[in-house]
């Protein structure tokens, strides 16, 4: 099987079985899933979504974060992972924010990635989900899961994997491509042991395709042994 008809194959079963996919991060405005993107950096959607709200009460917007000392938002996000230096970008961002875009959040990507906290990933998320742009953000998920299917063909980081795969996924798709490997990655294609048994992908898979082949394989030689 060639790449394209991986491709064609993984996008049709999501389109088919997942039309709508979105973050499970919960957020009202632009600035609020800005800051819980920020904030979900090597942490749980499941974490981030159980600070935010107390967050955002305070701190409503960028105005309001503006003022902020560091230690107070240290204190109410203090849960979640990286609290110090996660607090120190949260106030520097909306301090930016402020004196340079108005409040608002930035549509462009080459904007967004020179506020404090936010790399490409952060960028391409906020463009994609707020501003419907044809981004595609590639976090620890989406470059695994791409991987192992072989949707990505040695992609030694982020970067690489995002070029190929935007080569393949058609602008229309890629913010939901972007949530679909991701909802896969974490409840299917997990890191650690991927549930190939319960996975609907198989037909596509680079990796379980060898994993079959070296299934047979031993089972072959199993049979030989047996009957010498
Ligand atoms: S078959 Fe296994 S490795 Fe392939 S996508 Fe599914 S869970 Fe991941």
């Amino acid at each position: 099987m060639n790449r394209r008809e991986r491709f064609e194959g993984v996008l049709d079963y999501f389109l088919r079985h997942q039309p709508h996919a979105d973050t499970e991060l919960r957020y009202e405005t632009p600035f609020q899933l800005l800051v819980a993107v920020i904030l979900s950096a090597q942490c749980t959607d499941k974490r981030v979504n159980l600070t935010t709200p107390e967050l955002f009460r305070h701190y409503p917007d960028a105005a309001a974060l503006a003022k902020a000392s560091e230690h107070d938002v240290y204190r109410l996000i203090r849960s979640i992972s990286y609290p110090n230096s996660k607090s120190r970008h949260l106030v520097a961002m909306a301090r930016m924010l402020m004196q340079h875009y108005g409040g608002q959040v930035p549509a462009d990507p080459a904007e967004l990635v020179k506020l404090p906290g936010v790399g490409r990933k952060t960028a391409n998320v906020i463009a994609s989900a707020v501003f419907q742009q044809p981004t595609l953000a590639v976090d620890t998920h989406v470059f695994r899961v791409a991987r192992r299917i072989g949707l990505t063909v040695g992609a030694r980081n982020p970067l690489q994997a995002e070029k190929q795969l935007t080569r393949y996924i058609p602008e229309s798709l890629r913010g939901r491509a972007h949530h679909w490997l991701i909802l896969h990655g974490r409840y299917v294609c997990k890191a650690r042991k991927p549930l190939c048994s319960r996975c609907p992908l198989t037909a596509w898979c680079a990796y379980y395709e060898r994993q079959e082949k070296n299934r047979s394989r031993a089972e072959r030689k199993k049979a030989v042994r047996r009957t010498a």
